[in-house]
């Protein structure tokens, strides 16, 4: 059995006082959820507070980034361990955003990947093509190159651990969502890379998640899907109440 997993990515949004009222309604909420694994991803300054803010709940913390290294001369960086060291559990790595504007390559997302792993921490992996992709038919070219690359040389047990996003750049934060459909399609591709990867076996216990413009109202059908293990939701991540809607809808 795939485990679900809905996480939410607050991006730069939130200072400490407005995460830990987030989350501390949030835990009244999903303390009666099995069977959805529950990850919020927030900013640095809120880390520390946020995982006290849910503890003895069933929710994770997650950072948004990560640099690949354990300590050193990295100014304005975080580690792993460090992440570790304050009860962090997951790592969104390589979203779209991390990709463009902070220009993140393949290779240095790969190290992020396997530094995580090594530190005993879950990355939560971000994959999508952008819109022109989609248009001109490398879709599944683009993907298939970003987990190829992105999870290089990873042994199968290490990647059984990795969360896969993926999140069509051209549907995050726009309000347009890929149909369950398409969704669907894409993810099913993504398996097979996987599957020619690392195994049938180990591709059919990855958790892969859709990501881009989930909200309550499509939810229940994208999550309905055979290949879709979950979501990662940004703007409906960022009250209580409508990421409550969401992990309703994959239960
Ligand atoms: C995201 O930030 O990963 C995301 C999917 O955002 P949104 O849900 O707002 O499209």
């Amino acid at each position: 059995m795939r485990k679900i997993v809905i996480a939410g990515n607050w991006k730069m949004y939130k200072t400490n006082q407005e995460a830990v009222k987030v989350l501390s309604e949030l835990k009244d909420l999903v303390k009666d959820v099995k069977n959805v694994e529950i990850v919020i991803g927030a900013p640095f300054t809120t880390l520390s507070d946020a995982v006290k803010a849910v503890e003895g709940s069933n929710i994770k913390i997650a950072a948004e980034n990560v640099y690949p290294k354990q300590e050193g001369a990295f100014t304005g960086e975080i580690s792993p361990n460090m992440l570790k060291a304050i009860g962090v559990s997951h790592v969104i790595i390589g979203h779209s955003e991390r990709r463009e504007i902070f220009k993140e390559t393949d290779e240095f997302i790969n190290e992020k990947v396997k530094a995580v792993l090594e530190n005993g921490l879950v990355p939560i992996f971000c994959i999508g093509e952008k819109l022109e992709e989609r248009e001109s038919g490398k879709t599944l070219e683009i993907n298939s190159n970003q987990v190829r690359k992105g999870l290089k040389d990873l042994t199968k047990e290490e990647a059984k651990k990795v969360i896969v996003a993926y999140e069509p750049v051209w549907a995050i934060g726009t309000g347009k969502t890929a149909t369950p459909e398409m969704a669907q399609e894409t993810h099913k591709e993504i398996r097979k890379v996987l599957a020619d990867m690392f195994g049938q076996e180990v591709a059919n216990e990855m958790t892969i998640q859709y990501g881009g413009s989930m909200k309550p109202e499509n939810a229940k059908d994208l999550l309905g899907q055979a290949d879709i293990d979950g979501g990662l939701v940004g703007g409906a991540s960022l009250k209580a109440d409508s990421f409550f809607e969401i992990i309703k809808a994959a239960k």
